[in-house]
């Protein structure tokens, strides 16, 4: 039998039922063998208490720790002192348990614009900032990175991961890993793996070849798991060859045996599928919890009671949940490292992360940068210029404090000498916005907001307060358990005359009454158990009102009792315009001013979790907006705030585009830092950028028959582009600053396994500036099938106007191995390889040849 201290001794101590009955043989030894060590490996005495704290605990107790004791959080164990840990999305800002108006979060640029800044000491500094955010919080355990690659621009989270290419998205992800992680917060990389696409995301089953899974699929979580040993992991909703990833051998082989992963295997939200089969494989936290859908508990203890599951498995699975609270600080008397000082002033951190995300695809130099002493007046126009989106839907998207719009940062930073006018143009807002408290008021007392009430079983009233906004969602509130209704009151004042959209979102039933007259009455349903959270169904009805008519709102939202969470929009949309008049209105005022900034992008109908998009295009008539402003202002610029590639049939037409992504809360403030000049649009981009609906790859990610085959193979993004050879609008890496480069030199030298390659650049422009040096391996002879080129390094180096600078970059021997299907491993084909160093993946001028030996790794 174990002692308190016996953690040589892997064997359960019975409790006196067992003991009585007998029904616990002693363990056999862990099957998996000790990992490779680890960078940030524990030190034997975190591993001394969490082994006496696992010898504390029987069957019972330890299933019990496997599933989660609400959405977001785990179960405490007051006996061996191990507190609840609280996990949260996500990878764009911390939302913490009660994500509303009350506790806002900050915003950050989205995955792919921290991508975008090629700067992993930027994300690492913005992973502190999370780590701040999430100790604020109270949060443990953050819910992100989100390293699946962009393999199609269809792909609904592609704003939510960073990039088509393996190496950039494990890099990236690594940084942000560190930077949480130094703070005493748990990342957890997600979505383990191939979980690259939304549509029949909880079931699709994905087939690739082996090659391209270790290769391509599953390299940014082993550049993450050696590097940082990162604490937690995410297994995805899907299956891969057949098996869905909450019971897959991948969690084994690879993850633990073969990278040394000594984390936490947690399910994505409602993965976990079975007893046996889930119990058996190496997940060890099911989420959310508890409740009647949950395979685990009772269920599991009888599996273990009945042979089925090893109860080996279940005290491993135990043992990396006490590590991972003894890492977090929630286990006995462990404490977390103190979070980050100082702190880092968040607004600033954020507008620098923004602006460096930002990818100028196209200037000619005529329009850009802005400046203010000889401008009299810029036209800011477009759909996202004054409501812009600042980031992607689904589990990634938070409350902010405030957002800065393009069309505020511009006003401010042009100062008042220079006259700013605006225009919507087009309109392309569909799903129905959230009231504010600048729309509604308290029938009774004025206030801002809307009042809400919880109505019990008899009609009782349970609790009432005033909220900010229409966005409610309550999740894991007793209140809301102990209701059967809620109540939202609001007095909306019209601000326009004409016809107001007025409406719900959610599921369940509502029933909206306007001055006492029924707008909906409805029961609203989704077939997506996250559905009331990410898209749920809108219902809404269309009122007339005149500008300051004032409208009494009556929500109730009527839900089964002994339901812990709920929620609902409210919303109103402001009176339709006559679409062709706001056009020529836009076109207008671009004939009239100097220059025109045009703010477009994607709706919320696009770029989120949940679905997939239909189409690459600007939705609505916004290609129409910018073509007629181009005819009219030779000064355009067009911003295109949007998470993934959308086609820009205009391109040749227009002085300037900037991809500004979702940047986050800063928006407005980077924006018109970039557009002044006053930083450089840093980003370089992540991924390829189609010139046409049907050029990229993987055109498809509706799954046939439930499979999803990922032909492409290796050949992801830019690699497949190159290979069939079809020209793209913007190629891989490319982006533009205030200056321009001349590669002069490349030279090599071996560095143990690794090379170093020095390479001297000229900035021949007439400013200082930021130069992203990007190198690429190609192989043309050889046995083994290659992309046409592959990323191996990249760094960036500065020089002021005319002056050149020698920067080194470090090709890892790892760029030059592939994986073998035959051994099972990575392997190296000795022989040549041509590096290539340039400006991004299209514009390569130096070469060097590279002989590797027989003898280098592995
Ligand atoms: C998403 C995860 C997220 C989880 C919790 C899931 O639907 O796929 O990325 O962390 O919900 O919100």
């Amino acid at each position: 039998m174990s002692q308190a201290n016996g953690h040589d001794d892997r064997t359960l101590p019975p409790s006196s039922a067992e003991e009585a009955s007998g029904a616990f043989e002693p363990l056999e030894t862990t099957r998996i063998p000790p990992p490779p060590h680890q960078p940030g490996a524990p030190d034997a005495h975190t591993l001394e208490l969490v082994e006496a704290a696992l010898a504390r605990l029987d069957l019972e107790a330890r299933v019990r720790l496997l599933t989660g004791s609400g959405f977001w959080r785990t179960a405490a164990e007051p006996a061996i002192e191990l507190r609840e840990m609280v996990l949260c999305d996500g990878p764009a800002g911390v939302r913490g348990e009660r994500f509303d108006e009350r506790e806002p979060s900050a915003s950050l640029p989205c995955p792919t614009a921290l991508a975008a800044s090629w700067d992993e000491s930027l994300v690492e500094r913005l992973g502190a900032l999370l780590a701040i955010e999430a100790r604020r919080k109270q949060v443990d355990v953050v819910l992100g990175p989100t390293v699946n690659l962009q393999r199609s621009p269809y792909a609904g989270r592609h704003f939510e991961c960073y990039s088509e290419e393996p190496l950039l998205s494990g890099r990236v992800g690594a940084a942000l890993v560190r930077g949480i992680q130094a703070g005493g917060v748990a990342a957890t990389v997600k979505h383990y793996t191939a979980n690259d696409s939304e549509t029949e995301r909880y079931s699709v089953d994905v087939r690739m070849s082996e090659r391209a899974l270790h290769e391509v699929h599953l390299a940014p979580f082993e550049e993450i798991v050696r590097a940082g040993g990162v604490w937690a992991l995410m297994a995805a909703y899907n299956s891969v060859d057949g098996v869905t990833m909450t019971e897959s051998p991948l969690l084994e082989t690879p993850l633990r045996t073969e990278w040394g992963f000594d984390g936490l295997v947690v399910s994505d939200w409602f993965a976990t599928r079975s007893t046996e089969g889930a119990g058996r494989a190496e997940l060890d936290l099911a989420m959310p919890g508890p409740g009647p859908d949950q395979p685990w508990g009772a269920a599991l203890v009888a599996a273990v009671r009945a042979g089925l599951v090893p109860a080996e498995a279940i005290e491993r699975k135990v043992r990396r949940l006490l590590l991972l609270a003894a890492r977090v600080g929630a286990l006995g008397a462990l404490v977390p490292p103190p979070p980050p000082r100082p702190a880092p002033d968040a607004a600033a951190l954020l507008r620098e992360a923004a602006a460096a995300g930002m990818v100028l695809l196209r200037d000619t130099g005529t329009a850009l940068p802005l400046t203010p002493d000889t401008l009299r007046r810029v036209a800011v126009l477009g759909p996202n210029a004054e409501v812009a989106r600042i980031q992607g839907g689904g589990s990634a998207t938070v409350i902010p404090p405030y957002a800065i719009s393009p069309l505020a940062g511009l006003r401010a930073a042009l100062g008042p000498d220079v006259e700013v006018t605006h225009a919507v143009g087009a309109r392309i807002r569909h799903r129905l916005p959230a009231v504010t408290g600048a729309d509604v008021h308290d029938p009774k007392t004025g206030e801002p907001g809307l009042w809400v009430r919880f109505i019990g079983p008899d009609g009782e009233l349970l609790h009432e307060e005033l909220r900010g906004g229409g966005r409610l969602l309550w999740l894991d509130d007793p209140i809301v358990a102990r209701a059967v209704a809620i109540e939202a009151v609001g007095v909306l004042r019209a601000r326009v005359d004409g016809p107001h959209r007025i409406g719900v979102a959610g599921v369940g039933r509502f029933r909206l009454l306007a001055d006492g007259v029924p707008l909906v009455d409805d029961d609203l349903v989704t077939e997506d158990p996250l559905g009331g959270i990410l898209t749920p169904p809108e219902r809404w009805a269309v009122l007339d009102l005149a500008a300051d008519r004032e409208v009494e709102l009556h929500l109730r939202h009527d839900f089964a009792a002994e339901r812990p969470g709920t929620g609902f929009v409210l919303g109103v949309d402001r009176p339709v315009v006559h679409e062709d008049a706001e056009l020529d209105h836009a076109v207008a005022l671009a004939a009239q001013a100097e220059v025109a900034v045009v703010v477009v992008g994607s709706t919320e109908e696009s770029d989120s979790e949940g679905r997939d998009r239909s189409h690459l295009s600007l939705p609505g008539r916004q290609d129409e907006l910018i073509r007629r402003v181009a005819a009219v202002n030779p000064n355009t610029v067009v911003v295109v705030n949007s998470g993934s590639p959308v086609l820009l049939p205009w391109r040749a037409d227009v002085a300037a585009i900037l991809v500004s992504w979702f940047p986050g809360q800063e928006f407005g403030a980077a924006l018109a830092d970039v557009l002044l000049g006053h930083r450089e649009p840093g980003g370089r981009l992540p991924m390829t950028w189609p010139a046409h609906e049907d050029d990229p790859a993987v055109l498809s990610t509706t799954p046939v028959a439930g499979r999803l085959d990922y032909a492409e193979g290796i050949h992801i993004g830019y690699r497949g582009w190159l290979r069939a050879g079809v020209t793209p609008a913007y190629p891989f890496g490319h982006g533009l600053g205030w200056t321009t480069w001349e590669h002069v030199w490349v030279e090599t030298v071996a560095s143990g396994a690794d090379f170093v390659a020095r390479v001297r650049i000229r900035n021949t422009g007439p400013r200082p500036g930021r130069h992203l040096v990007q190198a690429y391996l190609s192989r043309a002879d050889g046995m083994v099938e290659r992309p046409v080129l592959w990323l191996a390094g990249h760094t960036w180096a500065s020089a002021p106007a005319g002056a050149e600078v020698t920067v080194e970059l470090t090709i890892p021997a790892r760029a030059f191995e592939h994986w073998s299907a035959e051994s099972g491993r990575r392997e190296t084909e000795p022989g040549g390889y041509t590096l290539r160093i340039g400006g991004s993946s299209a514009e390569l001028p130096l070469t060097a040849k590279l002989e590797v030996g027989p003898g280098l790794r592995p």
